[in-house]
């Protein structure tokens, strides 16, 4: 087992990870900037490491700077959470040429699904149904009409190795092709460093159903069941459920078999989500595979009873996954509604520092709150706007909807702006309830807010 672990993150996971650690008795190192010097992370672990100052990249994204910690405080591993470099193979590689373990799956198969085309035709050879879309060359105009006509409008374009929403472009016909690439590829390199793009066929009244597995050492590869995250403000999800009000216990089998299997055919390891679109028709289409912990994973622990963060440890520490882990019937229902410090009609990002923060909603049963927020708290400009995940289990979706509804209505977050409101507004929507939902569902409630998204640089899908 492990001794020492590193987390190389801040916010509500870097706390979901300490807790996991303190429940199997390992110590715990956290990491902070100059910014998060007061943060709750950095207090809850055994003890911090100032790793740099506020902006990212010279801080939570900087290599070097995790590594030297993790040495200098002893520490036989490093979990890296999600966003930041959960899914760097730069990271994963370091980590391994210094004896240190890193809490996820091996540099290789980090970088096959860091790269969206590649990550495509290898689920397709390991038997998954992916959705039809096209590789280009970077810069042949002709070779992109040509490929968005056999796929045939609407198409999307998206960024070979991108992520969090950006770098997507829906390109409704040819016309305005040119322009939606042009935009990508700049979008694409300022946010990636890299500006390959790819077409998919673009689904219109889509769900978003993605795949929980889990594969230890001994080659044990299973999968937890699905999350439905259909609920998305500009690609990125605000609201998700377990199990999928779309899903039957027939599919829920067959495809989380499959995909457990191919897994374990590409050497995957650790913890991993295996994304599809569910077309209007009920057919899937695998779109990508998060290599890492992901935010709504707290959904699927509810249903499930499994603990997805003390299973990570225990695989990536050599050990198998706990008995009773296995592929069952999700037991009851689960939402997690992401609270982000932005306003909830335009989403402008609003830090500052938090005057009152109360949780009576959590009275009761079945209610979980993974945040790092207090009162007299800062929520800092510098990183991801999410600052709590509320999650609400009830014997079925309407308990859970009920308790979530409790939960956020008697929720005080004063001093700074939340999305509350409009999660307020979606649970009580007749189509949600009803659980007719797609991934356009949010735009009759958001039409006409212009404002760009804040830094997203912490945000796992
Ligand atoms: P990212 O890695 O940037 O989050 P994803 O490929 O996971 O990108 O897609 C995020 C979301 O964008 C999806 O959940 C969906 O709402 C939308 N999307 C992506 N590809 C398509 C597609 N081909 N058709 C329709 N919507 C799509």
């Amino acid at each position: 087992m492990l001794k020492r672990v590193l987390v190389a993150n801040r916010g509500e996971v870097a706390l979901r990870v300490i807790a996991a650690c303190r429940e199997l008795s390992v110590e715990t190192v956290a990491v902070c900037s100059t910014a998060d010097r007061r943060a709750l992370h950095a207090r809850a672990a055994d003890r911090a490491v100032c790793i740099g100052p506020a902006p990212a990249e010279r801080s939570y994204l900087d290599v070097a700077a995790i590594i030297e910690a993790a040495r200098l405080s002893g520490a036989d591993a490093v979990h890296p959470g999600y966003g930041f470099l959960a899914e760097s193979a730069d990271l994963a590689e370091a980590c391994g040429a210094r004896g240190i373990v890193f809490v996820g799956p091996p540099p290789a198969v980090l970088r096959l699904f860091g790269d969206k085309v590649a990550a495509r035709a290898a689920m397709r050879r390991a038997g998954l149904p992916v959705l039809p879309g096209a590789e280009v060359p970077v810069d042949a105009p002709a070779a992109v009409l040509d490929a968005a006509q056999s796929l045939g409008y609407p198409v999307i374009v998206k960024a070979r190795g991108g992520g969090g929403g950006r770098g997507m472009r829906i390109v409704p016909d040819a016309a305005s092709l040119e322009t939606a690439w042009r935009t990508a590829q700049r979008e694409a390199q300022a946010a990636f460093g890299d500006s390959r793009l790819y077409l998919e066929r673009y689904l219109a009244a889509a769900r978003h159903i993605e795949f929980q597995v889990l594969v230890d050492g001994a080659g044990t590869s299973l999968s937890l069941g699905e999350r439905e995250c259909t609920i998305q403000r500009r690609h990125q999800k605000l609201l998700e459920e377990s199990p999928s009000p779309a899903v039957d216990e027939p599919t829920r089998r067959e495809l989380g078999a499959r995909i457990a299997r191919a897994a374990r055919a590409v050497g995957y390891r650790n913890a991993g989500t295996f994304e599809f679109l569910r077309d209007e028709s009920g057919t899937f289409h695998f779109i990508e595979v998060n290599a890492r912990l992901q935010v709504e994973h707290p959904v699927t622990e509810m249903v499930t009873g499994v603990d997805i963060v003390k299973e990570q440890l225990r695989i990536a520490g050599g050990q198998e996954l706990s008995t009773g882990v296995g592929a069952s019937t999700p037991s009851g229902h689960a939402i997690e509604c992401r609270i982000n410090a932005e306003h909830p009609e335009t989403f402008r990002p609003s830090p500052g520092t938090i005057a009152e923060f109360t949780m009576q909603g959590g009275t009761g049963p079945g209610v979980r709150v993974d945040t790092d927020l207090r009162a007299g708290g800062v929520v800092t400009p510098h990183y991801d706007s999410l600052v709590a995940k509320v999650v609400a289990h009830g014997h079925d979706r309407r308990e859970a909807i009920a308790r979530m509804r409790r939960a956020l209505t008697m929720t005080v977050i004063d001093g700074i702006d939340t999305t509350i409101p409009l999660h307020l507004r979606i649970l009580s929507d007749p189509d949600f309830v009803a659980g007719r939902v797609s991934t356009a569902f949010l735009e009759r409630f958001a039409s006409g807010s212009g404002a760009a998204p804040g830094p997203r640089a912490a945000r796992g899908g």
